[in-house]
């Protein structure tokens, strides 16, 4: 299985001089969805994961297949105001002026072992907001998994000294 085959490259999306990643050829062919969920699972599993936090919205696709896998939860971090419970809260960086994440104050408990999940990892902005929620609640992040890696970005940096795996790379 090339999951590479069943990502599609659409020019100019959601602005002039991007080509976006398109990810959903993925989620609807049988056996590429399950290559995907398997591969990053399967990379997972040494990792004693306890739970995995998954970003809006993407991050939600694949994050509860893939915790299923493991045995592990799924918690959700989520823009501003749409979780109802308590919450802490992460900043980011765009291009162009900051965005935040939340997650609930109990969603993950003390040292527990937490999978960062996303479908891509660009510039690490959105990657490291979730891991600063993690340590904020006092989980351990034991690792960060992703469909795809834009490694010409570099997100890498941002998750220093994170074990990263992503299954297909663009150079
Ligand atoms: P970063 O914060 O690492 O710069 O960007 C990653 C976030 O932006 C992820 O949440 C991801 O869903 C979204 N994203 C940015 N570019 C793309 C893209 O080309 N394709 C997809 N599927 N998501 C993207």
């Amino acid at each position: 299985m090339n999951l590479a085959d069943h990502i599609r490259d659409i020019p100019d999306f959601p602005k002039p001089g991007i080509v976006f990643k398109d990810i959903t050829p993925v989620l609807a062919d049988p056996a590429a969805l399950d290559a995907a969920v398997q591969g990053l699972a399967d990379w997972a599993r040494p990792l004693e994961i306890d739970v995995v936090i998954g970003a809006e919205a993407r991050g939600f696709l694949l994050g509860p297949a893939i915790a299923r896998e493991l045995g592990a939860g799924f918690v959700l971090a989520r823009k501003p105001g749409k979780l109802p419970h308590e919450t802490i809260r992460a900043e980011y960086e765009l291009e162009y002026g900051t965005d935040s994440l939340e997650l609930h104050t109990d969603a993950v408990s003390r040292g527990h072992r937490v999978l960062v999940h996303d479908d891509l990892l660009a510039t690490g902005g959105t990657a490291a907001a979730l891991a600063s929620l993690v340590e904020q609640a006092g989980g351990v992040v034991a690792g960060c998994a992703f469909l795809i890696e834009l490694a010409f970005l570099a997100g890498r940096e941002r998750l220093a000294g994170a074990d990263i795996h992503a299954l297909v790379r663009y150079d």
